[in-house]
């Protein structure tokens, strides 16, 4: 294989050159590909689809992480729901005040494979004391659990096969139950530009299962083709969203972040005039 070519959107598509195919296989749940590539690093890509690049993940993990935690102010129990690349849970670890992150992952061998060529984006997380990994469907745990999060981060594939019942009412209904006052939960909800009615429907779901603020903010993620990525933020503590810079920077932004600043956070929930025109935010 010379060039992967990732075919999300039917008229537009991405090429990535190979350098080499290091693992290919199809999981009980979807197909999965590692290479190395002269451009982007490693790249992950699940069912054709790159999921993260050692070369720009950064940007996401900084932006779905961060901003709830820094929002809420004093996080200590917190839910990642997919995110078998790890990339979420090392950004939640750098945060002293968090005590216990429980990660619901569909895919065991994702995290395995991950850990095998992707060293570098959980460095070491799945093995840290305070993270709990749990093998199973995250809609149907947040069904069933007794637990109570402070911050819930939905990190998942895109609405397709078992990604799709993390984009339902049902599932923001059953997180908005599992949150403690002053909850924050972040949504990845793709990239607008090619799907805005992906980023709507979820605004839209998340509103219905009974948030009192929905809304939602940018990262630019350069491997997530069609411009900025939409990340969706739902909370019942409006205070959360209205921080300012030195609100964020008073509360301990972790050291080493490459992309993430209070600034950031800040100015990554101005959104589009088209958008607004859409979305009615
Ligand atoms: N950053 C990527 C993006 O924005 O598309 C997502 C990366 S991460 C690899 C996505 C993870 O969601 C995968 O590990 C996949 O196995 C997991 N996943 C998909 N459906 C799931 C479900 N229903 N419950 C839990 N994990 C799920």
């Amino acid at each position: 294989m010379d060039w992967f070519e990732e075919r999300l959107w039917p008229d537009w598509a991405q090429r990535i050159r190979v350098r080499e195919v290091l693992y290919r296989s199809t999981t009980a749940h979807q197909d999965l590909i590692v290479f190395e590539s002269p451009a982007w690093g490693r790249v992950l890509a699940l069912d054709g689809v790159v999921q993260t690049t050692t070369m720009d993940e950064f940007v996401y993990h900084e932006m779905l992480v961060h901003v709830p935690l820094l929002a809420h102010g004093h996080a200590e129990e917190v839910l990642i729901v997919g995110g078998g690349d790890g990339g979420c849970l090392r950004e939640v670890l750098r945060h002293p005040g968090v005590r216990r992150v429980t990660q619901v992952e569909i895919d065991a061998s994702v995290i395995e494979l991950c850990k095998r060529f992707l060293p570098s984006l959980s460095d070491g997380a799945f093995d840290d004391p305070r993270a709990e990994i749990v093998i199973a469907d995250g809609a149907a745990f947040a069904r069933e659990t007794a637990r109570t999060f402070d911050v819930a981060i939905v990190d998942s594939t895109d609405p397709l096969g078992p990604g799709e019942v993390l984009f339902s009412e049902a599932f923001y209904r059953d997180l908005r139950a599992r949150l403690r006052p002053g909850g924050v939960m972040t949504t990845q909800c793709g990239n607008p530009v090619m799907r805005p009615d992906e980023l709507e429907n979820a605004l839209a779901r998340q509103r219905a299962a009974g948030f009192a603020l929905v809304d939602y903010y940018f990262a630019a993620v350069p491997t997530y083709v069609g411009g900025n990525m939409a990340l969706g933020f739902a909370t019942d503590d409006l205070e959360s969203r209205r921080l300012d810079a030195a609100d964020l920077a008073a509360r301990g932004v972790p050291a080493g972040l490459r992309y993430y600043t209070p600034e950031m956070h800040v100015a990554s929930f101005a959104h589009p005039a088209w958008l607004v025109g859409r979305t009615g935010l």
